[in-house]
């Protein structure tokens, strides 16, 4: 099968790098350089860490979890494992994280519950927090790297990688797909991925697919601390998170992955939302290392969000179109398994499981 991925940030590099070991002939076409997009926005957190894991979202991400590993174990990626610590300033709050804690641990994965004095010990002022829930697994990687890696992967296993090619549409013939335009020129496919991020709206549009996605924007300050930083991730329930990067660095996040019908922004928009620097700022109230930061750097890159948080993998209804989307801000974190869906549905091996919680019929 002539296979063509459309989108070189982390899921379409592994998704190609996935398909690279079968027999298709596949090639993946990026518009700009690969993983410079969402994947360069985002804040690179391999999250272990889950608020009322649902049992299906655990197991999908132990197969992300573990695909990774052993790719840091064999050297190949570098991750550094600094953990997450979620901060909950309600009391109710507090107990949803407890709960979580438990569940997490029942599953296998090392998570624990901490009182607010605990949180002093993670880098927190304890006044003014209810609880924390600690995963020390998680780690940060930089994933613009970690996309170049599976492309490299890819380009090896025989997949022809361009970059710097656009694709304008997706041609059909009598309901399957049939080739991409791209600018420069048409290309015959048998299976169509769009694997683009927050712009798959667009291409679905021109192939008349309908999908729940969603945009929200994440807007992030890169900060110089006047010392170290010496604590894991910290996501706190006002969805604000501070990320230490590098020797005194710390980046400040807004978390949002609530769902918002009809969502959709101006992609070009990389302005700051208004109120952003400030919240962000206040946080040196409940993080003292913060305290004389100044800010070195901004961006801002989009979510795409789904209704019930889960990806959206598999084949739409016009035969031969897949999408592998709607990461609803884990799309570091589940990148490997969600091109593991793909090759085996291609494959037709995948579990009926994964395929019906995945699926784009689902909505
Ligand atoms: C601020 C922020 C922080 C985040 N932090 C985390 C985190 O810590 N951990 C985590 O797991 N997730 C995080 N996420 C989510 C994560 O970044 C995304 O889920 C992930 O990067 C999505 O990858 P992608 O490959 O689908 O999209 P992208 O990286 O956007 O890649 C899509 C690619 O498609 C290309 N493209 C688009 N249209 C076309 C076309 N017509 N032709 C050819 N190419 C095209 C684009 O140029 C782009 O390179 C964060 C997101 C944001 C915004």
């Amino acid at each position: 099968m002539r296979i063509v991925v459309i989108g070189g940030g982390i899921v379409g590099t592994a998704v190609a790098s996935r398909l690279g070991s079968t027999d298709h002939d596949v090639t993946l076409l990026e518009r700009s350089r690969i993983g410079e997009e969402t994947t360069a926005a985002s804040a690179g957190l391999l999250m272990r860490t889950a608020v009322d894991p649902a049992p299906f979202d655990l197991r999908f991400r132990d197969r992300a979890h573990e695909a990774y590993r052993d790719l840091f174990e064999n050297g190949d990626l570098e991750a550094e494992r600094i953990g997450i610590v979620y901060v909950a300033e309600t009391a109710a709050f507090a107990d949803r994280l407890e709960e979580s804690a438990t569940t997490l641990r029942e599953h296998g994965t090392d998570a624990s519950y901490l009182e607010p004095t605990e949180l002093a010990d993670f880098g927190i002022e304890p006044d003014g927090v209810e609880g924390g829930l600690y995963t020390p697994d998680d780690r940060i990687c930089d994933p613009t790297a970690v996309a170049n890696w599976f492309a490299d992967r890819a380009r090896n296993a025989g997949v022809d990688v361009r970059t710097g090619i656009g694709v304008t549409d997706v041609e059909t013939r009598s309901g399957a797909v049939s080739a991409v335009d791209t600018d420069e020129g048409r290309l015959d496919a048998d299976r169509v991925v769009n694997a683009t991020g927050p712009w798959a709206p667009e291409l679905n549009k021109r192939v008349g697919v309908s999908l729940p996605l969603c945009h929200t924007r994440g807007p992030m300050l890169a900060l110089e601390c006047r010392e170290p930083l010496e604590c894991p991730t910290a996501i706190f329930e006002s969805k604000r998170y501070v990320r230490p990067a590098g020797e005194t660095g710390a980046w400040i996040g807004a978390y949002q992955t609530d769902y918002a019908e009809g969502q959709r922004y101006d992609l070009r928009d990389r302005s700051l939302p208004d109120g952003f620097v400030e919240s962000a700022t206040d946080l040196e109230t409940a993080v003292p290392a913060l305290e004389g930061a100044s800010v070195v750097d901004e961006w801002v890159g989009y979510r795409t969000v789904t209704p019930d948080g889960r990806p959206i993998v598999g084949e739409t209804a016009v035969d031969g179109y897949f999408v592998a989307v709607g990461m609803t801000g884990k799309g570091i974190t589940l990148a490997p398994a969600v091109a593991d869906v793909v090759r085996e549905i291609l494959a037709d091996e995948v579990d009926p499981e994964v395929r019906s919680r995945l699926s784009p019929a689902r909505f």
